[in-house]
């Protein structure tokens, strides 16, 4: 079996013309999603994210507050904008970039979010809310996992999804999301990480297989079965002297030889990464949704 590879980048395109029309009905009633992103310091991979999140903005009639602050500025500060941007009317979401500057209280700051802004889902209310099955914003690259495997017709209920990584940017709100009791959900759910006593044991069992670690070719073909689906979230960088850039990136699974065994995989780039900006995009309509009563 040859896998069939699932198409981030098309499924992005898809759901960014769904948006479109979501927010010209928003604008008819006199209302223009409003996302506020933050940026404290010069982090040139952070700074090329924002711009990223800007853009996708622009692209879907999304309003985009900009805000880049210096390096230096301190923990009342940023508070201060971000109660400011809790409070204006044309803001419905709040995105800081992670990860901050060492000197600032990243809970603190996450703390400060008005919960009905926290279009990132990292807000302890909305953490707690998703974990009881409640209505709550969703973290993106988790929620943009479960859309491909809705959109690409995948099975999730009653699959065996083995989750490898539990980070609390992937793996655990992946893991909460599919043992939901509702529909697109209902999954049996495993999740490994380093304390794990045989991973290829765990591996070999799933229907769904997500790795979420950040190192090459933790997923090999030996670890998995036939006809699994594969969902790659790693993002590593390896050398590669034929690129002008001097490195590619490639995600944790062995691609070439897995993608032979599984009957759908997700490409590193082009796969879990442009569903994650995505989500962040439907956040930030809901949110404006929910700030006119929907
Ligand atoms: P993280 O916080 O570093 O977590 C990595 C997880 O992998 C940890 O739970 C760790 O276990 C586990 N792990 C590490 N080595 C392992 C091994 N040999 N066997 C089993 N488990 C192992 O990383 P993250 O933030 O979740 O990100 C993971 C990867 O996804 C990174 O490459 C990141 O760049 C990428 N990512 C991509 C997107 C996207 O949109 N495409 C979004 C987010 C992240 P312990 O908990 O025991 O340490």
């Amino acid at each position: 079996m040859t896998a069939k590879i699932i198409d981030g980048k098309q499924i992005a395109e898809e759901m960014k013309a769904e948006f479109r029309e979501q927010v010209a009905k928003l604008k008819k009633k006199g209302v223009t999603p409003g996302l506020a992103v933050i940026l404290v310091g010069d982090d040139p991979a952070s700074q090329s994210y924002v711009t990223s999140k800007e853009r996708d903005c622009e692209e879907v009639g999304i309003y985009s507050d900009d805000n880049r602050l210096p390096a230096e500025t301190t923990q009342k500060e940023l508070i201060a904008l971000i109660e400011e941007k809790n409070k204006d009317p044309k803001i419905h979401g709040i995105l800081v970039q992670l990860p901050l500057p060492k000197h600032l209280n990243e809970s603190e700051v996450l703390l400060a979010i008005n919960p009905d802004k926290d279009v990132d889902g990292f807000h302890p209310i909305n953490t707690g809310k998703m974990v009881s099955g409640e209505k709550a914003f969703l973290p993106c690259t988790p929620h943009g996992i479960v859309q491909l495997l809705i959109r690409n017709k995948v099975t999730i209920e009653g699959a065996d999804v083995v989750i490898v990584g539990r980070s609390n940017l992937v793996g655990k709100p992946l893991a909460n999301m599919l043992i939901q009791k509702k529909p697109n959900a209902n999954a049996t759910v495993t999740v490994c990480h380093t304390h794990t006593k045989n991973l290829a044991a765990h591996t070999k069992r799933a229907d769904i297989l997500v790795a979420a670690v950040g190192r090459v070719n933790t997923i090999t073909a030996d670890m998995v079965k036939d006809g699994v689906v594969v969902i790659d979230v790693g993002v590593n960088r390896i050398d590669d002297s034929s690129k002008k850039s001097g490195y590619r990136l490639v995600g944790d699974v062995d691609f070439d030889a897995v993608k032979e065994k599984a009957s759908l995989i997700t490409p590193v780039p082009g796969g879990v990464g442009p569903m994650t900006r995505t989500m962040l995009l439907y956040n930030t309509i809901e949110a404006a949704k929910a700030f006119v009563g929907r």
